[in-house]
């Protein structure tokens, strides 16, 4: 088993790869380590793939994945976990923007026990208010919804433990929720200030419409880490409080009726008691399925609903 499996996705950096592939060697080499690189090819049309296919036949080091059309960056950092063998699985953008220079820094920030350790672009080189704002209020929010406190979620490079990777699986464009993810498992997490470059060849692939896509992926995390094994504690109280909201209108209506012959046939009230009595039904019904869906998920996949660290005993 190696000791270091480096991952980086490529989509359309044809001009970054001579730089990046020999600049990743020399820093592993001189840092005496035992390395792969796997370079993911994400459907690139520039030309990439072949530059990718002729360097890795031209370089022991070097692993090219390619697969076979543009799936986005969480689906080929997966590819990249998939086809790793290290028992450190370092991840780095593919457009230089990240230094190869920090990897033996997070490495050596895992080894002082850590599971994931993350990078942090204390001083990013991303210009624009359409960058910086919306990463600003994502890093923000996602540090309030799930709990994990990073300055920078955005940063690809990153450490991780490869049994923490196995533990993991990638959906969506949960790759910037790895941090998150890992600390539903149980991880113990690092951050680390690390270099950041402005990008000299090519361009970014994502816009504006990422943060919309970023924030429904916040509340899938929001969800899986508050309830995954309990859906019927969330949709079963939200059932209860409809269905006693309904019953106490409804008993406060036949008061009305029985007692005080009111007429209550046309009020309002009467449809609300019975829209609430339907909904709190509902929503207990939904929560037992989502019960059942969640014991399908975790049994489907053999997964546990705890992580152990270490057994100590003294046998
Ligand atoms: N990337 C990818 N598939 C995609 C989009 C991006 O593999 O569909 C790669 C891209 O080649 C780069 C990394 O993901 O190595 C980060 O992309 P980018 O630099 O465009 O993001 P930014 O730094 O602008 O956030
Ligand atoms: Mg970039």
């Amino acid at each position: 088993m190696r000791q270091v499996s480096v991952v980086v996705p490529i989509y359309n950096e044809v001009e970054n790869l001579p730089h990046l592939i020999p600049a990743v060697a020399e820093v592993l080499t001189a840092a005496g380590l035992d390395y792969e690189l796997i370079c993911v090819d994400d459907g690139s049309q520039d030309g990439s793939t072949e530059r990718l296919r002729q360097m890795a036949q031209a370089r022991s080091d070097l692993k090219a994945v390619i697969l076979r059309r543009n799936y986005g960056q969480t689906a080929a950092m997966a590819a990249g976990f998939d086809q790793a063998t290290g028992q450190v699985v370092v991840t780095l953008d593919g457009d230089l923007q990240n230094d190869p220079q920090d990897i033996p820094r997070l490495l050596a920030k895992l080894e002082e026990g850590y599971d994931l350790v993350s990078g942090w672009r204390q001083h990013r080189q991303d210009h624009g208010i359409t960058r910086l704002l919306p990463s600003r209020v994502a890093n923000w929010l996602i540090g309030r919804v799930t709990g994990v406190k990073l300055h920078d979620y955005g940063c690809t490079l990153k450490a991780y433990r490869r049994e923490l990777l196995q533990d993991m699986h990638l959906y969506g464009e949960l790759h910037r929720f790895l941090p998150a993810l890992a600390y539903i498992e149980g991880a113990r997490i690092a951050e680390l200030p690390v270099r950041h470059h402005p990008r000299r060849f090519g361009h970014s692939k994502y816009g504006l419409g990422r943060t919309l896509r970023v924030m429904m992926d916040l509340l899938t995390i929001a969800f899986m880490k508050r309830f995954l094994t309990r859906p019927m504690h969330v949709f079963g109280l939200m059932g209860l409080f409809f269905l006693l909201l309904g019953l106490g209108l409804g008993a406060y209506l036949l008061v009305l009726k029985l007692a005080f012959a009111q007429s209550i046939g046309q009020r309002p009230l009467l449809f609300l008691a019975g829209l609430a009595v339907i909904s709190g039904l509902q929503l207990f019904c939904f929560g037992l399925l989502a019960e059942m869906l969640m014991r399908t998920y975790h049994e489907s996949q053999g997964r546990p609903i705890y992580r152990v660290r270490e057994v100590v005993s003294q046998s």
